[in-house]
């Protein structure tokens, strides 16, 4: 925005309120959480700043929960072996330079497009309408950025 680089008028104050809401994410660890979700590493444990990290899910491994899925309980018997056995695609949190597999075919949301709970919540709505996602752990995933867990 052309406003933002005058030094004086009527582009200051638009630098003032912008550097406002800025030091309110700041304040405490507390007071950031408020405004935005914290994207951890699953590779160096530090968090992902936007525009470094993703959020992403390799489609074979969504392949792969969908195939050892217990068959539906039918009538009295529910395997709980199998059910127990049985692991859901794993959401992996990582930042780009970390990501173990750069080639996979993934499913890749990017971390500041997934910076806020309302954001969060959006993507819910879209993945949804996926008929794969319960075969993942996004529910973990949503619990955790909840702070359920
Ligand atoms: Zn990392």
């Amino acid at each position: 925005m052309a406003s933002e680089t005058r030094p004086t008028g009527a582009g200051s104050g638009l630098i003032a309120a912008s550097k406002t809401i800025v030091s309110q994410s700041t304040d405490s660890p507390q007071e950031a959480r408020r405004f935005d979700l914290v994207w951890i590493c699953e590779t160096c444990s530090k968090p992902i700043d936007n525009g470094t990290g993703w959020v992403h899910i390799d489609y074979r491994d969504i392949n792969r929960a969908e195939k050892d899925l217990p068959p539906e309980p039918t009538g009295f018997r529910v395997d709980l072996g199998a059910w127990m056995d049985w692991k859901p695609a794993h959401w992996q949190v990582h930042h780009k330079a970390c990501d173990p597999d750069m080639d996979a075919p993934d499913y890749v949301i990017d971390v500041d497009r997934a910076r806020t709970h309302a954001k969060l919540l959006g993507w819910t709505a879209h993945l949804m309408g996926k008929t794969w996602l319960d075969s993942t752990d996004w529910q973990e995933l949503i619990e955790r950025q909840a702070g359920a867990r």
